[in-house]
């Protein structure tokens, strides 16, 4: 099964180090620590080549959309927004809300985890984030 990524950028965008949550592949400029999701290779600030950093999947959620007619690929409605990770950049990924949970809503704390998407012919292992409350926060 791909990855998120691998057929869009030729890479993974999940990181996984044994005994740590999943993280997703950035970079961070070491002149004004932009952080990015995919990598840079250079900072768009300046010239500088960027380095590698494992983005965490902790968040708060920005912004949160029904998805009630899901695109090709998906059988069944599902919910996605984007999420404003701990370590700087917004991204856009699916937030988990099972059957008779509230509504994703702004600034609601969540965590990343990686979860098999879309139908069994086209499924990606990516990012999902479940919710967590703010004292389940680590
Ligand atoms: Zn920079």
């Amino acid at each position: 099964m791909n990855e998120l990524g691998e057929v869009s950028l030729g890479r993974s965008l999940i990181v996984r180090h044994p005994g740590k949550e999943p993280a997703l592949a950035g970079s961070r400029c070491p002149e004004c620590g932009d952080v990015r999701i995919p990598m840079r290779t250079r900072c768009g600030n300046h010239p500088v080549d960027c380095e590698q950093f494992d983005v965490g999947g902790a968040g708060t959620i920005y912004e949160s959309v029904h998805i009630s007619i899901p695109p090709s690929g998906f059988e069944n409605p599902f919910w996605a927004g984007f999420i404003d990770l701990d370590d700087g950049p917004r991204f856009f990924a699916q937030i988990a809300c099972a059957d008779g949970e509230s509504a994703p809503k702004h600034g609601e704390r969540v965590q990343m985890v990686v979860e098999a998407i879309g139908t069994a012919d086209a499924q990606v292992l990516a990012p999902v984030f479940k919710r967590v409350s703010d004292d389940a926060a680590v």
